[in-house]
């Protein structure tokens, strides 16, 4: 099979990630870290600029700007100890375009990667399958071809453990040699995380979240359906390339090449939007709301609450879905959304504030779950990577459509 790739061994991102920040040093790019976007500014349907929390100073920092792009990653988060991304991938920039007036599609397609490393969650890349690797059960079995796409590897793992079997992949036929070369990266998370060396052990694994097909509602120049000015790129964003299931290696792709795409529009944007500046009303309504959360007294942990939807995500709205399932995840999480009075941030402290950071990523996944839970819900087909009990076959005749979900403005 012909490599359809491009690799820098298994340290493709991160050379991405030094050759583009090399580019904006170049550039002399301004960055502000540590600034955690809270909302957009939007007048009448046009974006008017944004509100952060700069965590160095505590201070509520709102910035006027006639264009913005959104590029604040996926949902796979919501998943938490379940998921390959990072804790902090809860969907905030989408869950920002939805309380804006903007919309948001497809949430319901959440990809599985098959190989994740059993404790960690961490990925063992599909490298390590494609140079060959096996994936064998705990009597030693190989059950599906390990090359099928990730939905279907992702499912035969699952039916597996679903039988009371561990999975595992097998790479020691490789020998050392060949993955020092071609899986260095691999190898290192294996001792680091689970103590095993590849080269002689299996690495148990299991399936977890991904990456998110679904996200911010955009139009062919990557522009937010229902806030002028405001574009959004990368895995924030439903721009339609992944279909119900990515192709592994096409998400860098896309952010290398529709990032400038969208940085285009954006600019090209700027030439005709109006000065009119924005006013301080939306950064008083999020000072207002931030007072409230230190104020809020903490008498349930929300961590626990984390770990709860994680585990519920995972095992209700995961690699299989079924409707009643899902129809009690989602009395559970509208339960969670109740409770959420209760739940505070114990950590009062002003500055650095990684409790009340955390504490707001919570709340963008508790409000975007019931609604990854409504669009599985309405889709009674298996689709890509999601797959529903009782409606295993596509349903193009009822189905070949995006759902899309938009909240009506307060008049
Ligand atoms: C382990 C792993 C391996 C992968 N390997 C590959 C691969 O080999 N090939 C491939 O094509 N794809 C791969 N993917 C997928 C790909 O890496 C991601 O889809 C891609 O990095 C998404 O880029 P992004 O810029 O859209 O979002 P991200 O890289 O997630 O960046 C989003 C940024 O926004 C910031 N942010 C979020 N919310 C806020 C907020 N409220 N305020 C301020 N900042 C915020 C985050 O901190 C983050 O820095 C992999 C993903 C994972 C998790």
């Amino acid at each position: 099979m012909p490599k359809r790739a491009c690799y820098a061994q298994d340290y493709t991102g991160l050379k991405i990630l030094h050759t583009l920040y090399d580019s904006c040093l170049k550039a002399e790019i301004d960055f502000l870290d540590d600034h955690y976007l809270l909302n957009l500014i939007v007048d009448e349907g046009c974006i008017k600029g944004a509100i952060f929390l700069d965590s160095h100073t505590g201070e509520i920092i709102q910035i006027n700007a006639k264009a913005v792009v959104l590029a604040t990653g996926g949902y796979g988060g919501i998943y938490h100890g379940y998921t390959t991304n990072s804790y902090g991938s809860t969907g905030d920039g989408i869950a920002v375009v939805l309380r804006a007036g903007g919309a948001v599609s497809d949430l319901e397609f959440v990809q599985f990667h098959p190989t994740a490393l059993k404790r960690s969650s961490i990925l063992m890349s599909e490298s390590a399958r494609g140079e060959g690797g096996y994936l064998v059960n705990s009597e030693g079995e190989r059950f599906i071809d390990e090359l099928k796409p990730r939905d279907e590897v992702a499912r035969a793992i699952f039916r597996q453990e679903q039988e009371g079997k561990e999975v595992f992949l097998d790479v020691r036929h490789l020998g050392e040699e060949k993955l020092m070369h071609l899986l260095p990266q691999e190898v290192a998370l294996c001792k680091l995380h689970e103590h095993i060396d590849p080269a002689k052990a299996l690495i148990p694994i299991k399936p977890v979240a991904h990456y998110s097909m679904g996200g911010i509602e955009v139009n062919s120049s990557l522009e937010v359906q229902g806030i002028q000015g405001c574009f959004a790129v990368g895995e924030c964003a439903n721009a339609k390339v992944h279909g119900a299931n990515r192709l592994g290696g096409n998400s860098l792709l896309e952010i290398t090449s529709l990032g400038r795409f969208a940085g285009d529009h954006a600019h090209q944007y700027t030439r005709s939007a109006s000065n009119k500046e924005a006013n301080s009303t939306q950064r008083d309504k999020d000072q207002k709301a931030i007072e409230a959360i230190y104020a809020q007294a903490c008498t349930l942990n929300f961590y626990e609450k984390q770990q709860a939807l994680g585990k519920l995500m995972y095992e209700k709205v995961g690699i299989q879905r079924e409707n009643t399932q899902l129809l009690q995840a989602m009395e559970e999480v509208r339960a969670m959304q109740e409770m959420k009075e209760q739940m505070g941030i114990a950590d009062k402290s002003p500055i650095h504030n990684q409790n009340l950071i955390e504490y707001l990523e919570f709340s963008s996944a508790l409000l975007l779950a019931p609604m990854i839970i409504s669009s599985a819900l309405a889709r009674n087909e298996s689709r890509g990577a999601h797959y529903k009990i009782g409606f295993e076959k596509q349903d193009d005749k009822h189905f070949a459509k995006h759902h899309i979900i938009q909240w009506k403005r307060e008049i």
